[in-house]
């Protein structure tokens, strides 16, 4: 595994948070862009370094990085949601019947593909293909009576422009979801408690197995222990959830590319009968530039000069995303000459350095010639004569 994090700073799988500290402080030193100019392996490798420690410098992030791998880590996805996944797909390998938190133990040899999480919390947007639905799971697990049950996660796309992308955005959005009934709170009761129906009230009901009845301990889902109940609230038929039209403001981050998710927390579907939310990812889409094409945090671009400017040298300026610069261009410069401006590429999304902006000169010969113009490319023509082509064997 060339790209493991733990091999990348160089320490071992156990290593404590001091010595992944010190690894990275070495490693950074030495290939450090600054130090190491023009260096596209070192850029690289500090780039990696910086990768490897955003995540293993962060407890949580490393835990999941332990257990799932970069791209769980990365995502930063829900901790608690991974849990009660892999106990649930424990449960799954066990033949069902297994108390939560039972998977937590030792590795023990649970099959826990990761691909299957990543498509159950993203892939909803394309209409609930097949996979297994969290949220599904544990809202039938206990029957239709069921307690707290978490909202799902949704996903939603937002197409930004290339500039934007670059620099960053706030963009106001509404989105259908299943909210919070206002009338109840979220609670499915409204008005008075008296004693529970479904419990008599005594706060306990027998039920059979399966996980989630062995995890609420036959505690009954209709007044949740506490053997009174209110009526069920007519607006919401006693699901705490109403559908909503919600207006968010989200923040996008400078950096983000086609694919990138920007996770908000609490802000997917509502839980139903007082049960925590889920969380909305947004997959940004970005525009292509007409000009400027873009490769991770690095962009290019053509610069057009004149024959003159080629020949001779100059000073011109450029428009960069981040205001104009002057650029030299040295005398005597090729058509596809490449020059690089650093740190005038994209902003990291994970705070390292940012990317440059490559410029491929583009000799411009002029179309229509004047007749000076004219007379002055004869005179070039008698005082150039260098056989260009003589390279030229095949
Ligand atoms: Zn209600
Ligand atoms: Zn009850």
């Amino acid at each position: 595994m060339a790209d493991d994090y733990y091999q990348i700073l160089g320490v071992s799988r156990t290593a404590p948070a001091e010595d992944i500290k010190k690894a990275f402080r070495k490693l950074a030193r030495k290939y450090h862009p600054d130090v190491n100019p023009g260096d596209k392996s070192a850029e690289e490798k500090f780039k990696q370094l910086n990768a490897a420690f955003e995540v293993l410098s962060d407890e949580k992030k490393r835990k999941l990085y332990d257990e799932f791998g970069e791209e769980a880590a990365k995502l930063g996805f829900d901790e608690k949601k991974a849990q009660q996944y892999r106990a649930y797909k424990a449960a799954r390998a066990s033949g069902g019947g297994m108390p939560f938190g039972g998977g937590g133990g030792g590795g023990g040899g649970v099959d826990f593909d990761l691909g299957d999480i990543l498509g159950d919390i993203f892939g909803r947007a394309g209409g609930g293909a097949g996979g297994v639905d969290i949220g599904e799971v544990f809202g039938r697990a206990g029957g239709r009576a069921a307690g707290p049950t978490p909202g799902e996660d949704i996903s939603a796309t937002l197409t930004l422009s290339f500039a934007e992308a670059l620099t960053g955005t706030e963009r106001s959005i509404s989105l259908q979801r299943p909210g919070r009934c206002q009338r109840c709170q979220g609670s499915g009761q409204v008005g008075t408690p008296t004693t529970c129906a479904t419990c008599g009230g005594t706060g306990k009901v027998r039920r059979a197995g399966g996980m989630l009845g062995m995890a609420a301990g036959g505690t009954c889902p209709s007044c949740r222990g506490s053997g009174r109940a209110a009526p069920p609230c007519p607006s919401c038929q006693g699901s705490g959830v109403l559908d909503e039209t919600a207006r968010l403001t989200v923040k996008i981050p400078a950096g983000v590319q086609t694919g990138s998710k920007v996770r908000l927390s609490g802000q997917g579907s509502a839980g139903s009968r007082g049960g925590p939310p889920g969380d909305l990812y947004i997959e940004t889409i970005v525009s292509e530039h007409p000009l400027v094409r873009r490769d991770g945090d690095d962009l290019s671009m053509d610069l057009p000069v004149t024959v003159s400017e080629a020949m001779l040298g100059a000073e011109i300026r450029v428009p960069t995303f981040q205001g104009e610069v002057t650029v030299k261009v040295p005398p005597g410069s090729q058509s596809g000459r490449k020059m690089r401006l650093k740190g005038r590429g994209s902003p990291s999304l994970k705070g390292g350095p940012p990317g440059d902006l490559y410029l491929t000169l583009q000799i411009k010969v002029p179309e229509n010639l004047s007749d000076e113009a004219r007379r002055a490319a004869e005179s070039l023509a008698q005082a150039y004569q260098t056989d260009v082509r003589g390279a030229l064997h095949l």
